[in-house]
């Protein structure tokens, strides 16, 4: 069973049960929040890696009689062509190959360009995470790339938010643990997401955060709660250390129940 760990709002504990549930559990894990993964501070052993690479049209100048077919077929606008000069701006292409399909000339190569790297650790439980190169527009190749190492068996820490790398990471999996805590702006927040989960016909449970605070969103939601991790000093300054949070296996253990229960 393939478990995705959402949330909505960023900070809500995504990271924290995601590690602890794959560890306690004995599961792989995955960090799919390849803009800023975070998973691997708590996962530490053998590490490899290799770099993912996407098509970028290259201009052949000597060929090119700047007709502008290009520029006009690019729907991101990473082409700028001139009188006697043009400009593609990698960052802002997405990949498609429409610019060399279209040259009437031949004059645009496709070239790989990096655009971050997948990175395997080997310790207590095996963990795959996506590191995206500074400036790339949008992470959603390379949490393609990672999510090709998942198996039938895993937790996936997704990215924050309600976007397009939170949907490509909870599309394909077979449940979402969606993590909120007891917050006027949260509430807000796992609100939206349960709509998104919902609409990608992915079914849902919630698990509560910092139970403890004041505002009740317990009887607001209309969800399964799954669990409730308790508002201590003690597990933030374990996370601020960057420990697996020994002492509350049980709780972890008794999310994975209630999930498999559903
Ligand atoms: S379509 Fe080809 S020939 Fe025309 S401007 Fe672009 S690269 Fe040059
Ligand atoms: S590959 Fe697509 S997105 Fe990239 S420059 Fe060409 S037309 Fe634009």
């Amino acid at each position: 069973m393939r478990i995705a760990v959402a949330s909505g709002k960023g900070g809500t504990g995504k990271t924290t049960l995601a590690v602890n549930l794959a560890y306690f559990n004995h599961i792989d894990l995955f960090d799919l929040d390849v803009e800023e993964p975070n998973c691997h501070i708590f996962v530490k052993g053998r590490r490899e890696e290799r770099t993912v690479y996407r098509k970028v049209p290259k201009v052949e100048e000597s060929k090119c009689d700047y007709c502008g077919v290009c520029k006009d077929v690019c729907e991101y606008n990473a082409i700028v062509v001139l009188k006697d000069k043009i400009y593609v701006f990698q960052e802002l292409c997405h990949s498609c190959g429409a610019c060399s399909y279209f040259c009437p000339r031949e004059a645009i190569e496709e070239v790989d360009k990096p655009i971050g790297k997948v990175v395997k650790v080997r310790s207590d439980i095996n963990l795959t995470y996506g590191i995206l190169e500074v400036g790339e527009a949008t992470p959603v190749p390379l949490i393609r790339e990672v999510k090709r190492e998942i198996g039938s068996k895993a937790i996936i820490d997704c990215p924050p938010g309600n976007s397009c790398p939170m949907v490509e990471s909870v599309r394909d999996s077979d449940f979402c643990i969606l993590v909120c805590e007891p917050t006027p702006f949260s509430y807000h927040d796992v609100k939206i997401a349960m709509d998104v989960v919902k609409s990608l016909d992915v079914k849902f449970g919630v698990v509560i955060n910092k139970y403890g605070l004041p505002f009740n969103i317990e009887d607001r939601l209309d969800a399964p709660i799954l669990g409730k991790i308790p508002f201590k000093k003690e597990i933030a300054e374990k996370y601020s250390r960057g420990e697996i949070l020994k002492g509350y296996e049980e709780t972890f253990r008794d999310i994975y129940e209630r999930v498999i229960s559903l």
